[in-house]
């Protein structure tokens, strides 16, 4: 299979995972316990903060391990939420295209008496900071506006929202799932206090994340039980995972110069290729985004019958978040830029790795133009269009 859903999830790569296994036996120790085996885990995990905190220019205190990406973005919210009631604020800034992880978790908050302001995100998928600027008022105790976009990958203005926030005094949370180790993240220079991360998205295992928390902002428990993780985060730690993360981040980073070039040449020739389709459209910004990141709709075609030809053919694909395929509902962050439902149930993303060659991708532009032209042929819809009984959208 052409493996083409990296912000879905990656693959651990071989590295990881030779870097994890001495630690599902030979360091199998609970970094809580005192006698050697323990201490010897606690080390290691410490070496793992350590090496995370790099990656991003934090501090290694400023490192909490998680489960995920969601517990990261929902742990963060409820803090936050809390210190603002502390000090009498409820409101709460965001932008429309948020991961579920915090558009779910402000829809709660929401129900306990704080108020949220979505900011746009316009046709080019990019929030106005002018925008964040007017939404700001003395109650604002949180902004929490991710990194990238998880669906068409468009990057954020963040040193400019922290630097708004730092001076504003508000708490600025990142979702930067998508962000970390695909591009560079540095919460000193960028005014960040809070940023969620998760490994499985960097080619590290599934199952564990971090949280950095900017020093002396305090944190509320989501869970309450053992002393790990300061008080803060109670479970033994997955000291396999906590590596793995550590392991494949260094790398991330490390050769994230050299293989955003390799991956973004293959993006572009699809971009350049697919874009010749008649009546389709490039979703985001077609420069600030993801180097790994491909998104499109094509008018008149259901995007599921399009991921489920492409799976016939080889290819993996997605239609945009894993989280919301399966439902007949077109993607919030397709709606929050602009497009009208029917267009926006045509889309196609595709997020490369390092691992894919430029002749799969010669491929994967092959097999999607002989899919839409295909699933065009067969469509009520498309020969409406064609007719001229219905108007062409785009
Ligand atoms: C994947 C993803 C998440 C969720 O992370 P998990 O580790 O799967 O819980 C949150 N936000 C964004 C932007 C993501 O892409």
């Amino acid at each position: 299979m052409i493996y083409l859903d990296n912000a879905g999830t990656t693959k651990v790569s071989k590295k990881v995972k030779k870097a994890m296994m001495p630690y599902l036996d030979k360091f199998f120790g609970n970094a809580s316990s005192l006698h050697s085996v323990g201490q010897t885990a606690r080390t290691k995990l410490d070496e793992a903060r350590a090496m995370i905190a790099k990656s991003i220019n934090a501090q290694p205190e400023e490192i909490y391990f998680t489960s995920g990406g969601t517990e990261s973005d929902n742990w963060a919210i409820e803090s936050a939420c809390w210190l603002g009631k502390i000090k009498g604020k409820n409101h709460i800034i965001t932008s429309a295209f948020e991961h579920h992880a915090v558009l779910n978790k402000l829809q709660e908050m929401e129900k306990a008496g704080f108020e949220v302001s979505y900011l746009p995100v316009y046709k080019n998928g990019i929030v106005k900071v002018s925008d964040l600027k007017k939404a700001i008022t003395d109650k604002t105790c949180l902004v929490t506006i991710m990194f990238a976009n998880n669906e068409i990958g468009t990057i954020q203005p963040i040193a400019e929202i922290g630097k708004i926030c730092r001076k504003n005094n508000i708490i600025f949370h990142t979702d930067a799932v998508q962000a970390v180790g695909h591009t560079p993240v540095d919460v000193e220079k960028m005014n960040i206090d809070m940023l969620s991360m998760s490994a499985h998205k960097f080619h590290g295992p599934k199952g564990v994340g971090a949280l950095y928390v900017k020093k002396n902002i305090p944190l509320k428990n989501l869970m309450h039980g053992g002393a790990q993780e300061k008080n803060r985060r109670p479970g033994t730690e997955n000291l396999a995972g906590c590596m793995g993360m550590a392991v494949a981040l260094a790398d991330a980073v490390k050769n994230m110069e050299r293989a955003n070039k390799k991956i973004a040449k293959m993006r572009d020739m699809l971009f350049d290729s697919l874009s010749s389709i008649p009546h389709s459209v490039i979703n985001g910004d077609r420069t600030n985004r993801l180097a790994n990141n491909f998104n499109m709709c094509f008018e008149g075609i259901e995007g599921e019958s399009l991921l489920l030809l492409l799976n016939d053919a080889g290819i993996c694909a997605s239609s945009g978040s894993a989280c919301t395929s399966g439902s007949l509902d077109p993607s919030h962050v397709l709606l929050a830029i602009g497009l009208p439902h029917e267009v926006a149930h045509g889309s196609l993303r595709l997020t490369l790795g390092e691992d894919n060659s430029v002749g799969q991708i010669k491929y994967t532009i092959k097999q999607v133009k002989k899919i839409v032209e295909y699933l065009r042929k067969i469509s009520p819809v498309w020969d409406s269009l064609e007719k001229g009984d219905k108007k062409h959208v785009i």
